[in-house]
Formats: structure tokens, sequence, C-alpha cells
């Protein structure tokens, strides 16, 4: 069945994702700050909305995609719950704090709407080819209601549990891959040290007990795995300064929580300091480089 849909925030993540929707058959009203980004999408069928308000207006389902959670409570706060009509599905797909989450539910639901928290993996090149994984909290009839949305936006949707589960799953997840990159990548400093070849490791580790995403997958050295990042001078992939993002708002939940995490706290920093450092345009698989500063052999070949 098709939707009336207000898309706010049509910015990398956004302008795709809102296309998507209007391929599926959806209606698409669409905002954003950036008037070129609401003429951008108006080529691709999505109704220029001249406020977020204007497009809440009537629609059935309110997504926004924002840079951080400060971004949405003010977007809900100032007006925009107070524009749409009664039962409106909030579904907020924006990368944000689970305590920002939470309190964009409660927002929601005493305005008298429906919630979901729906933040993404995939990436801008996940958003464009509609193979976006999308970790979501809230209620299972709203996630039921969203259903098709998510459908025409990505591959697979997961409902992780109740306000801000979705949040919950996606900080956990990159911390994983936040250490474990890290692990790998000193792993392959160590083999250089000990004149150990990058392809030898990969052999071994591939198909042993340090097999992972961030080794098989992503793989910080060129050569083992031909298409990872590393092979086109660590273009992003993913980039270090969403990663330190992510990072952030894991490191707010853990320390909120009181949850002793040596690891994921070190990682949280040094992507921090990678992201406003060299690694600003580089995918976050770069961090081996600085892995090696101040060791035996910067240049990363074996020894
Ligand atoms: P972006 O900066 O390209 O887009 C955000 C857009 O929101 C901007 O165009 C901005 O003008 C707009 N905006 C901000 N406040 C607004 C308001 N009040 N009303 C209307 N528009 C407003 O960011 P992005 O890369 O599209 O990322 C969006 C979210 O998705 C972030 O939370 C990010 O962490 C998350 N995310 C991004 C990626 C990625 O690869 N880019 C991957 C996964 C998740």
């Amino acid at each position: 069945m098709s939707s009336t849909v207000a898309f706010i925030g049509l910015g990398h993540m956004g302008g795709p994702m809102a296309a998507n929707l209007v391929r599926a058959g959806h209606r698409v009203r669409g905002h954003d700050l950036l008037p070129g980004l609401v003429d951008a999408a108006a080529t691709t069928g999505v109704e220029p909305a001249g406020s977020a308000a204007e497009a809440a207006a009537g629609a059935d389902v309110v997504i926004t995609m924002l840079p951080a959670g400060r971004h949405v409570l003010a977007l809900y706060r100032e007006g925009l719950l107070a524009a749409a009509r009664p039962g409106t599905l909030f579904v907020d797909c924006s990368t944000i704090d689970v305590a920002d989450a939470r309190a964009a539910h409660r927002a929601v639901t005493d305005a008298g709407h429906r919630a979901l928290d729906a933040p993404v993996s995939g990436g801008v090149v996940g958003a464009e080819a509609a193979t976006l994984t999308f970790m979501v909290g809230g209620g299972e009839a709203e996630f039921a209601a969203a259903g098709p949305l998510l459908d025409a936006m990505g591959r697979k949707a997961v409902h992780c549990g109740a306000a801000g589960a979705g949040q919950a799953a996606k900080i956990c997840n990159n911390m994983i891959l936040a250490v474990s990159m890290i692990g790998v990548s000193e792993a392959f400093v160590l083999a250089e040290s000990l004149g150990l070849d990058h392809h030898a490791l990969y052999d071994v580790a591939s198909t042993a007990s340090g097999q992972c995403w961030a080794l098989t997958v992503n793989c910080p050295v060129p050569g083992p795995v031909p298409t990872s990042p590393a092979n086109r001078a660590y273009r992003p992939g993913f980039a270090a300064p969403l990663m330190a993002k992510d990072l952030g708002l894991a490191a707010n939940a853990l320390r909120s929580g009181g949850v002793d995490a040596p690891l994921g706290l070190k990682a949280a920093q040094m992507y921090a300091d990678f992201a406003e450092g060299e690694g600003a345009d580089l995918d976050f698989s770069a961090i081996v480089r600085t892995l090696r500063h101040g060791g035996a052999n910067p240049n990363g070949t074996p020894a």
C-alpha cells in the first residue's frame, strides 16, 4: 500500500533514501535546510516542502535523517509534532544517542503519535542501492507498519526491542567493529616488525580464530582483499569521522551506564584523534597508518 511520507533531511543518506521511496510508489514530500538539496530531490520525484511542518501536515509517516540527536529533538519540539495529524508514525533513521532516542520516543508519544528509532548501516552506497540494514526500536505494531517503507529503502530490518534498542544495537555493533579493526591493524603492524608477509598472515587468520569482517572484507593493508579501501588509497568506504561519531555515542552510553569497557573507550579516543587529523577524509581502516607511527617500519612494507 502506498503512503504519504514526509522526509526531513535530504543529505548524503536522506536524498537517495527518499528517492527510493518515490521509486517504490510512495508519495514523498521532502524538506532540508539547504534549498539545493530540496531541488536535487525534486529531480527524483520528491515534492518540495517549504518547511518540515509543511511536509508533515497530512502525512502518514514522518522520516527524519539528520546529523545528531539535538537536531531531531529540536525539530520534534519546535512544531513538527504539532503539525502532524494524531497517530502519525515518526521514524527517526538518524544515528543519535540512545538517551536522545528515548527522549524522542517520549516526545512523540506524549504528542499522541507513534515512534520508531531506525538507524541504518550500509552507508551512501547502501542508501542509493536500497540495500541498507535497519536496526529498529519501538513497538511491534509500529515496526510492522513501517515495514513496506523500510523494505523500499533497505534489504533487511531487524526489530531489536523497545524504544532506543535500534540505536543501542548500532553503537554496540560499531564498537565491535572499531575494536576489531584496531586489533587486526595492530596484528599486521606486529607481523611487519616480525618479517611476516601480509598475505601469509591473512591466509592463516582468515581461516582461523582471528577471522572477522575487519580482516576479510575491509582488510586494512593493501593486497590480501583486492576490494578493501586500502587498495584505493583508503578512499571510504566507511569514513573515519563517521566511526568517530558512532564511538562517541557508544562512549556516552558506556559512561552514563557505568559500564567498564576500556577497549571501547580507548577505540573511541583513537578514532576521535584520527578523524580530527589525517583520517578526516579516509576510510576507518587507515588507522593502521597511525599504529605504525613511531614504529621501526613506517612504510608498512613487510620487513
Ligand atoms: P548529511 O549531513 O549529509 O545530511 C543531514 C541533512 O540534514 C543535511 O542536509 C542538513 O541540512 C539537514 N538538516 C539538519 N537539520 C535540519 C532541520 N532542522 N531541518 C531540515 N533539514 C535539516 O548527513 P548524512 O551523511 O546523510 O547522515 C545522516 C545521518 O545518518 C547521520 O545521523 C549519520 O550519522 C547517519 N549515517 C550516515 C552514514 C553515511 O555513510 N553517511 C551511514 C550510516 C548512518
